[in-house]
């Protein structure tokens, strides 16, 4: 096959720059002396391809501070003009648009609300929005990443229930303005599954061989990290820990199934608790309940008995998400981290008293997040960089060939 050998002649000829390219991602400010150690190169090998990488726009140096014995070195950055990738955030309250460099060093270029209930309309004006991107930084958006509040399979968001966006989506219309000869390929992740992948790689789980993270919004997301790699089942939808069934069987959840964990932890349960209708917005809802009891400026004990109930359901879900993976620590994303700290010892009773013996001596440590609210957007790019440096993305890179859509995985 035609197709096959290029990929394999792609991969010889580009395997050790790839390494090279995702070590100056994994570790921003590594020398050119360090890099060339890790990938056991010669330093004439070294400097040979780092020569090579920078006549091809993907590689700078700049002089390191000389320590120790030897000869100086360089640090290795990104080139000014090198590949980019473009990251479109579906957040719960609004959408945006990040680049990434090769060093996942990002800038922001739009943030703006949802002006439309209707999808349609929404992705009409995001794809606008993405089309004049990728004109504008031609030819050096290479991939397009969605990060998105909702359950994803392929290119499909399955909803978006923070905007009871409740039909299934699919998102490749954000690119479609681009003409195809030029079009980046498209990836799509869950915004949860995303800021674990960023936690495992950079994060509170780095170097774990299991971990399992939540973010709490409107609902729990998740995922469960096996070395670092999301565990994303077999149509790439797993990891929805919000929908176990951990909650009272009578209440309904917007997934289509009864009893889930979401309707007992996030703000629907605070709510229900403090006798109030469900909130349109569960995530404000609830975060302004725990700022308010954070600040002082609501003393008031039904609220904190309302927010003792959510955060109690929250560790017992998560004894049982221990008891079933056995992971080495479990972090905590979204409003997660707030509403533990808020009851404290609602939470630690639940989850020392859900665990099995086996790990209650030594249970695995529930860690907030490092990169909190920027979770999604870091793991996006850390998902874009790996394409970019991809063999077969660096070979189209220096042919000067756009990467087409039907390209893509
Ligand atoms: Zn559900």
């Amino acid at each position: 096959m035609e197709g096959g050998r290029v990929t394999r002649l792609a991969r010889r000829r580009w395997a050790t720059a790839a390494e090279l390219l995702q070590l100056v991602n994994a570790e921003p400010g590594i020398t050119r002396r360090e890099a060339a150690e890790r990938l056991g190169l010669s330093s004439g090998a070294a400097t040979e391809l780092v020569d090579r990488l920078k006549r091809l726009e993907l590689l700078n140096e700049s002089r390191a501070e000389h320590t120790g014995p030897g000869r100086p070195t360089t640090i290795l950055e990104p080139h000014e003009q090198g590949p980019l990738v473009l990251i479109i955030g579906l957040r719960a309250s609004g959408w945006e648009l990040r680049l990434s460099d090769l060093a996942g060093r990002l800038t922001a270029l739009t943030d703006a609300p949802y002006e439309d209930d209707r999808p349609e309309a929404v992705l009409t004006t995001i794809a606008a929005a993405v089309a004049g991107a990728v004109d504008d930084a031609e030819p050096r958006i290479r991939c397009v990443v969605v990060s998105a509040a909702g359950p994803v399979s392929g290119t499909a968001l399955g909803q978006l229930s923070a905007r009871h966006w409740l039909e299934l989506l699919d998102l490749q219309r954000l690119t479609a303005g681009i003409p195809a000869e030029r079009r980046p390929p498209l990836l799509v992740g869950n915004d949860a599954t995303l800021a674990g992948v960023a936690e495992a790689r950079t994060g509170a789980s780095k170097d774990t061989s299991v971990a399992v993270h939540l973010m709490v919004a409107t609902g729990i997301g998740g995922v469960l990290l096996l070395n670092g790699e999301p565990a994303l089942g077999a149509h790439g939808t797993g990891g929805e820990f919000g929908h176990l069934p951990f909650a009272d069987p009578a209440l309904e959840c917007t997934c289509g199934s009864y009893g889930c964990w979401d309707l007992a932890v996030d703000g629907r349960a605070l709510a229900r608790h403090r006798g109030e209708p469900e909130p349109a917005d569960p995530e404000d809802y609830a975060r302004r309940l725990l700022d308010d009891l954070e600040s002082g400026r609501s003393r008031s004990g039904d609220n904190r008995g309302a927010v003792a109930l959510a955060a109690g359901a929250f560790g017992r879900g998560i004894a049982g998400l221990v008891n079933a993976h056995d992971p080495d620590v479990i972090t905590l994303g979204g409003l997660g981290p707030q509403l533990r700290r808020t009851a404290p010892e609602a939470f630690d009773r639940a989850y020392r008293s859900g665990l099995m013996t086996v790990h209650q001596r030594q249970p695995p440590p529930v860690l907030d997040s490092v990169h909190g609210a920027d979770g999604p957007t870091r793991g996006a790019a850390y998902l874009g960089i790996d394409h970019i440096t991809s063999p077969a993305a660096l070979d189209r890179w220096a042919g000067n060939e756009p990467e087409t859509d039907t390209a893509a995985r």
